[in-house]
């Protein structure tokens, strides 16, 4: 097992990490100035000249295949690169990356949805969660009839990722209600390409992180039959390559986080001091930073195992189930234990650690929850798809 990176993925990383440092970290405080006004905290014009100040290096579709415009880089290096980024809380994300599924798109829909997404003048969201269907993503109840060559959809869908600013969604429904019944989610949901000005509307979902997701209405929007992605019948599995393909990501971004907030940690320990000492010399003290140290660690292994397990071409879900979970989990321990160190000043707003507290609090919930995560990791096991041998065996 080589555990080194080559000097290409050391220079890459390095890029990345300068580039945060040097432009993403300078805007930190007028983005929390924006959003304690109310205001969207990095807004598209500013992400937008990062994005091609970055893409001016080459830095544009990390995941994007090179055919495609992007770097077509390895899950490895979409890893490092994403813990880097994630040492911001800045809203920063780099350029030229496209859903997973728009790859299975038909000529003429990768003309019309998968290029415009990569470069940026096209905006999609994904829309599965119902207000009555959610872990159970198979008790969706939105529907599509077939009308002629047209196909009528109806339906609410509910906390959509972008829904409110996407020109297009990919929208699952139910297009055989008799297999839908008797439990055939896989013949019997189809993945629809909507335009917004066919006629589907969103509002927003005020939640306690900085942005807002989006509830997503269908009141009789006709469709072609050539807005079908795939196979009619077979959304299912479309919808859960879309949740399954970067879930290792989710906890990469939050790792760079805690690695930062860590760093704040120790650097405030050391100059606080109370009781004629600074708090870094407590035991109290010193056992949160170590604590959150071997935290951090242990995500790292568990994230960057996943990715090389994805590069492998091996079946990952488990290892990206645990990385998720264990992200989720010890994240948001980290950023308590952080807080505390800081005492009534990690509790202003003044620091961004509040920010960070209410946003690490989603990794519990989107994209599988933790009993989600646990449901499945136990069932691998249980079923003997998975052995706690780990992937070595
Ligand atoms: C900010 C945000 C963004 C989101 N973005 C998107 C998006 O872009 N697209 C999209 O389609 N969805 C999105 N979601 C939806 C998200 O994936 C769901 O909220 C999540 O899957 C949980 O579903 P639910 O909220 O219906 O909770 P429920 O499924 O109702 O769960 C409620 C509680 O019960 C637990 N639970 C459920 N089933 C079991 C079980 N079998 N065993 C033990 N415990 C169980 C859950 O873990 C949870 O604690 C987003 C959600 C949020 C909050």
């Amino acid at each position: 097992m080589d555990l080194n990176l080559t000097d290409d993925e050391r220079d890459i990383r390095q890029w990345v990490r300068t580039f945060v440092e040097k432009e993403v970290m300078p805007l930190e405080q007028d983005v929390l100035t924006r959003e304690r006004r109310g205001e969207r905290g990095l807004p598209a014009d500013e992400h937008k000249r990062l994005q091609d100040l970055a893409r001016e290096s080459g830095f544009f579709g990390v995941l994007t295949p090179e055919e495609y415009g992007g770097m077509g880089l390895s899950a490895l290096m979409a890893a490092l690169i994403e813990i880097e980024l994630g040492r911001s809380f800045v809203p920063f994300r780099l350029a030229g990356d496209a859903d997973n599924i728009l790859y299975n798109a038909n000529d003429a829909q990768k003309e019309e949805y998968l290029r415009p997404t990569i470069e940026g003048t096209r905006k999609s969201c994904f829309a599965i969660t119902e207000p009555g269907a959610g872990s159970d993503a198979r008790a969706i109840r939105t529907s599509a009839r077939q009308d002629g060559d047209d196909w009528v959809i109806n339906g609410e869908k509910t906390f959509i990722t972008g829904g409110n600013e996407a020109d297009f969604v990919m929208v699952f429904a139910v297009t055989d209600p008799e297999k839908h019944k008797e439990g055939r989610t896989g013949e019997s949901v189809t993945c629809f390409l909507v335009d917004r000005d066919m006629g589907w509307t969103s509002h927003q979902i005020d939640t306690m992180g900085e942005w807002g997701p989006a509830a997503l209405t269908f009141e009789d929007v006709r469709v072609p039959s050539s807005a079908v992605l795939g196979e009619v019948g077979k959304g299912f599995a479309l919808a859960m390559q879309w949740i399954g393909k970067g879930r290792y990501l989710l906890p990469a971004r939050a790792l760079g986080g805690c690695e930062r907030m860590v760093e704040m940690g120790m650097e405030w320990a050391r100059n606080r001091v109370t009781f004629g000492e600074p708090i870094a010399e407590r035991q109290a003290i010193q056992w949160m930073i170590a604590d959150s140290a071997v935290d951090i660690e242990a995500l790292r292994w568990l994230v960057l195992s996943a990715a090389w397990q994805v590069d492998q071409g091996q079946d990952s879900r488990q290892a990206q189930s645990m990385a998720k979970l264990y992200g989720g989990v010890h994240a948001n321990e980290i950023v308590d234990r952080m807080l505390q160190v800081h005492g009534g000043m990690g509790y202003t707003r003044e620091l961004p650690l509040e920010r960070w507290y209410r946003e690490l609090r989603l990794l519990r919930i989107y994209e599988g929850t933790d009993e989600i995560q646990r449901r499945t990791i136990a069932r691998n096991l249980l079923k003997g798809h998975a052995s706690v041998r780990g992937h070595l065996g």
